[in-house]
């Protein structure tokens, strides 16, 4: 793509379903079930007569969403009435947000790689945010497909009324890549404020992806297509590699982009027209009738940012400076909260802790705690080893009470059996041997058992020692201390032979 004549240019519209207990204009439950049609009332199946009531917690989420993105809040504002027919939505119309969304106006910031000398030196972007606003989610269909014979749909309205959030980012998102990068911190943001599961595969989180094509170095936009149906993130960037190479080829034939919604195939890994795409003013939007204008005070707002937690990229860099984390681990440790969450907890529990405890917690959970989550697969949430039990287990590593090689053998069992590391090293008697007296018999031993690695040593061939370190660990069941055991080792040796 790089020395390609023409560049993309991408934009998101990313829907979140708010974590509310009921839907946005009724007091349906807004649980998941697989019951068709349990959660459905005279509102959300609308029924003629019926009047919505706004959900007083979804809008507070909206709008807790907008400032943890840098939103301006509208103080005053209005839902809107966008009109259009599909088997999904009972009342011919959505209520949505139009020209006053509730916010607008505001940015996320990515890591992205730049192409520079330094290739892998991570970088940050600004992409703004056209708008945050609320709308209502749609019923589903079930299509009977496969059959001609039944040639038919079915409608589960669950769904329908369910509070959603939409987001929209301005088009400054310039490759697939960046995509997926937005996706991510996005994601991450609308974790740690806790609006949304964020579960692309169960649909709490969906993103169209729009995007267009123009020679480099063009200012002006190009006729852009709009892309549906991708269900992971790895699928949006693979769909918008694929949809740029399309729009190039086309063009490069002499061809035009059509403006349309395309919809992509995950199993055939290509995108297929789907429907031209409408204006605006087919809708025929128009301010919603039935629901009343919003105010929203200082007081309610200045509440709502006193909510918000610090976000990941805050906490990201104060890991870096304050626990002198590399990017890397703060990176990986910041992503998603329960991580971050259980990091400072077992952090917090290190007592008394060293400038190194941040660094040594951080090697523990980035390989050994998420290696073995991940090849069982549970998330961090379901560790049977709690925060407290990982930060005394890497706080007897540091203090040398057990060593590096011990404390894996006690984390399987922990792993296993949830137990505190002590009573693990208890129960197998598997405390290190700092003794000095006790490990000088040991030493006394070896070298007499291993007289020509000894007599080596002592010649000035100086890696004999390895061996006989190894030994001494050999015959403690590699409980010495290696430390203790090397000094030791050095000084019997350079004592007169006997
Ligand atoms: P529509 O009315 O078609 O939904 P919007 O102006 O609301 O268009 O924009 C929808 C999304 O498409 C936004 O994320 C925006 O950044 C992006 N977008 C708009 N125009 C272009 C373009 N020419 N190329 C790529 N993305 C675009
Ligand atoms: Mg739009
Ligand atoms: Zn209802």
């Amino acid at each position: 793509m790089n020395n390609s004549a023409y560049e993309p240019v991408i934009g998101l519209e990313v829907h979140v379903q708010l974590k509310t207990k009921s839907k946005m204009f009724c007091g349906c439950s807004t649980e998941f079930t697989l019951d068709p049609n349990v959660n459905i009332c005279p509102v959300c199946t609308g029924q003629p007569g019926v009047l919505p009531v706004a959900n007083r917690k979804a809008i507070e989420l909206n709008l807790k969403t907008a400032l943890a993105l840098n939103c301006g809040i509208n103080r005053h504002s209005i839902f809107a009435r966008k009109n259009y027919f599909y088997p999904d939505l009972p009342k011919n119309y959505q209520i949505t947000q139009y020209e006053v969304p509730f916010g607008y106006d505001g940015f996320l910031e990515i890591d992205i790689e730049r192409e520079s000398p330094e290739a892998a030196a991570k970088a940050k972007k600004t992409i703004r945010i056209k708008r945050v606003h609320q709308e209502e989610d749609t019923g589903k269909l079930l299509h009977a497909l496969g059959s001609r014979k039944l040639d038919y749909s079915l409608v589960d309205f669950n769904r329908s009324g369910v509070p959603l959030l939409e987001i929209v980012s301005e088009p400054d998102i310039a490759n697939p890549d960046e995509a997926h990068a937005y996706l991510s911190a996005l994601k991450s943001v609308l974790q740690y404020i806790e609006v949304s599961d964020c579960d692309m595969e169960k649909g709490s989180l969906r993103c169209d992806a729009n995007v267009s094509i123009r020679k480099r170095g063009e200012t002006e936009l190009g006729t852009k297509t709009e892309i549906k149906n991708m269900n992971s993130f790895k699928s949006v960037r693979d769909a918008l590699d694929y949809e740029i190479r399309r729009q190039v080829e086309v063009v490069g034939n002499g061809g035009k982009i059509v403006q349309e919604t395309r919809l992509w195939d995950d199993k055939a890994n290509i995108t297929g027209s789907m429907r031209s795409k409408e204006q605006a003013h087919d809708y025929r939007y128009f301010p919603e009738p039935d629901l009343p204008p919003f105010e929203f005070d200082e007081n309610l707002i200045d509440a709502i940012k006193k909510d918000i937690p610090e976000l990941p990229e805050k906490l990201k860099q104060r890991l870096v400076e304050e626990c002198q984390l590399s990017q890397y681990d703060a990176e990986v440790l910041t992503k998603e909260k329960p991580l971050a969450r259980y990091f400072e907890t077992a952090l917090a529990s290190m007592n008394p802790r060293t400038p190194n405890s941040p660094k040594l917690l951080a090697n523990w959970i980035n390989t050994e705690l998420l290696g073995k989550l991940n090849s069982e697969n549970k998330n961090v949430e379901q560790s049977p080893v709690s925060p407290e039990n990982l930060g005394e287990l890497v706080k007897l590593i540091e203090t040398g009470a057990i060593s590096g090689k011990i404390a894996k053998t006690v984390f399987a069992d922990m792993m296993s059996t949830g137990r505190a590391p002590a009573a693990i090293i208890k129960e197998k008697g598997l405390v290190q041997i700092s003794d000095e007296n006790e490990l000088k018999n040991v030493i006394n031993d070896v070298i007499k058992e291993n007289q020509k690695a000894a007599d080596e040593y002592r010649a000035g061939k100086k890696q004999a020692l390895g061996s006989l370190v190894g030994a001494v660990m050999k015959k403690t069941s590699g409980k010495a201390n290696p430390q203790v055991v090397n000094k030791l080792l050095q000084e019997v040796l350079s004592e007169p032979a006997v």
